[in-house]
C-alpha cells in the first residue's frame, strides 16, 4: 500500500477525540510512508488530518472540485492539490489513486463516499480495504444497522465483514495489510 483514503466530516465534531484520532492517524500515515488522499479541505476533521500528515513530513493530497475551490475552504499548504470538475470526479480519482479507504467520524459526504467504495468493493471492482475507524464507537449503531440488513437477507454477511472495523489506527491498518477480498457473488436470490 502506497495512499490511502480517508473519509472523515468537513466538521470536527463534539468530542476532542474525534480531533485526537484524526491527528492519530495522520502521524500513523505520515511514520508508516502512507500518502494521504482525502477531499483537499482545510476545515473540520479533514483539516486536521492533512495538517498532521504535512507536520509530520508525510504526503496529503486534496482532491477537490472547482465549486467547493471558489468557497475557499481548499488547503493551502498540500503537497498536490488537484482540481475536478465534480463531486462524482472527486471521488473517482480518490478512488483511483488509494490502495484502501478508511473512514474516521463524519456525517452524509463521509458516509457516501465510503458506501461507494464499499459498493464498488462488493461488486468486485477493485480489491482494496475498506475500514471504520470506530473512535468513541461512533459507528455502532451504524454497524448494528448493517446487522439488521444481513438478518432481513438484504445484505450477506460476507461482505458485512468486508469492512474492517477498529478503534485503533494501527490496527486498523494492521488489518488492512493482511486483507484480501471475499471471492462470492453479490447477488443473493440468483
Ligand atoms: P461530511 O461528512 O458531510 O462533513 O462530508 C465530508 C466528506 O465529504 C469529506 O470526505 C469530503 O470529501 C466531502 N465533503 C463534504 N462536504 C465538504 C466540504 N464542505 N468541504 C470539503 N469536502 C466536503
Amino acid at each position: 500500500m502506497k495512499r490511502i483514503c480517508v473519509f472523515c466530516g468537513s466538521s470536527r465534531g463534539s468530542r476532542p477525540e474525534y480531533v485526537q484520532a484524526a491527528k492519530q492517524l495522520g502521524r500513523l500515515l505520515a511514520r508508516k510512508k502512507l500518502d494521504l488522499v482525502y477531499g483537499g479541505a482545510r476545515v473540520g476533521l479533514m483539516g486536521e488530518i492533512a495538517d498532521t500528515v504535512l507536520a509530520e513530513g508525510g504526503e496529503a493530497v486534496g482532491v477537490m472540485p472547482e465549486f467547493l475551490l471558489d468557497k475557499g475552504i481548499a488547503h493551502e499548504g498540500l503537497s498536490d492539490l488537484r482540481i475536478v470538475a465534480s463531486m462524482h470526479e472527486r471521488k473517482r480519482v480518490m478512488a483511483e489513486l488509494a490502495d484502501g479507504f478508511i473512514a474516521l467520524p463524519g456525517g452524509f459526504g463521509t458516509l457516501e463516499e465510503f458506501f461507494e467504495a464499499l459498493t464498488w468493493a462488493q461488486l468486485r471492482m477493485h480489491p482494496k480495504p475498506c475500514g471504520f475507524l470506530n473512535t468513541c464507537q461512533f459507528y455502532r449503531r451504524l454497524l448494528e444497522f448493517l446487522d439488521h440488513a444481513v438478518d432481513e437477507q438484504l445484505l450477506k454477511k460476507e461482505f458485512l465483514s468486508m469492512i474492517i472495523v477498529a478503534e485503533n489506527p494501527e490496527v486498523l491498518l494492521e488489518n488492512f495489510e493482511i486483507y484480501s477480498p471475499p471471492s462470492i457473488e453479490k447477488w443473493i436470490d440468483l
